[in-house]
């Protein structure tokens, strides 16, 4: 799997640094947010390195849809289907780590 030297989420992929997984395929990688902010957080990965979302649209539209249909399972596994989607694209919008993550956000209500 193409990955970038010193990208944590790369390392998370690969097993390399421990993380509390909760969903894993050949494709992809889902775990617990260190820093949730909803009652469930969970971030989904691509194992193959993409900056952000628009790199995993332009490139591989099949593997952004496979995304969402696993944050869809998360939502329907861990709440009652209900889920917030946020990916956060370039520093301004608080993107931290350049490694594409979609954050889903469920477990309980939550404010507009
Ligand atoms: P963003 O700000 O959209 O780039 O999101 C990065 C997210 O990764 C933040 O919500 C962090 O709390 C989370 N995070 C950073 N390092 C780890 C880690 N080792 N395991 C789990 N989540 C992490
Ligand atoms: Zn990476």
């Amino acid at each position: 799997m193409e990955s970038e030297e010193d990208c944590i989420f790369c390392k998370i992929a690969a097993g390399q640094i421990p993380s509390q997984k909760v969903y894993e395929d050949d494709r992809v990688v889902a775990f617990r947010d260190l820093h949730p902010v909803a009652k469930v957080h969970v971030l989904v990965i691509p194992k193959k390195h993409y900056r952000n979302v628009g790199e995993i649209a332009a490139q591989d539209p099949d593997l952004l849809a496979h995304i969402v249909e696993v944050a869809e399972k998360i939502a329907k596994d861990e709440y009652n289907g209900s889920y917030r989607l946020v990916f956060n694209t370039g520093l301004d919008a608080g993107q931290t780590i350049f490694h594409a993550h979609a954050h889903v956000l469920t477990g309980e209500h939550l404010a507009e």
